[in-house]
């Protein structure tokens, strides 16, 4: 069973890979089947973004598409910057210079309350869609710390932890993550999908 995975952030698709495995497939990246376009993510919700991406790419290449759209909502920046954590702060930055960004934005606030989102949206040649939601719940830290995973993670700690995302092992991070809670959902899904006969 082959599905696209319709995203090139290389953060995302490493995630997706260690946290979905022993379903028996095969997740081809976009590279992998030659569809290089841009994707406006004109929606206002994270489930609008990632339909939006999955219904493309499953068009394009005719097999099933796997999207995660998914951001940071700050309750001091009254959920910003929610879709629009990607390019928070401007085009053309680094993660690091959008945590910075962040950083500033928080500087002297004392609500460091915040929460990564994460939807999942596989849209499937017949018409089929399976949605996934997953949060993570946590605050923004003072300063960045750690090197592992990807975007904000320098400058998230969950709930209940002390060290940051990025200074967690991967398989703590999964374990904990939005990404990883959509996941296990969307698996479950996907199985219930099978054993109705409807995979393809
Ligand atoms: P989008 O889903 O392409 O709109 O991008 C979401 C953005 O949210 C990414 O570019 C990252 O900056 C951030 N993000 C999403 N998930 C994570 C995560 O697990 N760790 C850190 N940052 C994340």
């Amino acid at each position: 069973m082959k599905f696209v995975l319709a995203t090139n952030n290389l953060g995302k698709i490493k995630e997706m890979r260690e946290i979905l495995p022993g379903l028996g497939i095969e997740f081809l990246t976009r590279a992998d089947v030659g569809i290089d376009v841009e994707i406006e993510e004109t929606g206002t919700t994270f489930k609008e973004n990632a339909l939006l991406k999955a219904n493309a790419i499953c068009a394009l290449s005719g097999l099933p598409a796997i999207a995660d759209d998914s951001g940071l909502m700050v309750d001091a920046l009254g959920g910003a910057p929610g879709v629009y954590t990607s390019t928070f702060g401007g085009e053309g930055l680094s993660s690091a210079e959008r945590c910075g960004y962040l950083l500033k934005k928080l500087s002297g606030v004392r609500d460091r309350n915040a929460k990564f989102v994460c939807m999942i949206v596989c849209v499937f040649p017949d018409g089929g869609v399976i949605t996934a939601q997953g949060e993570c719940v946590g605050e923004i830290a003072d300063e960045p710390r750690g090197w592992r995973g990807f975007g904000y993670d320098p400058v998230f700690i969950a709930n209940g932890y002390s060290k940051t995302m990025a200074e967690l092992s991967p398989e703590e991070k999964n374990a904990i993550s939005h990404r990883g809670a959509a996941l296990r959902s969307f698996s479950i899904l996907l199985k219930k999908r099978g054993m109705n006969g409807l995979i393809s």
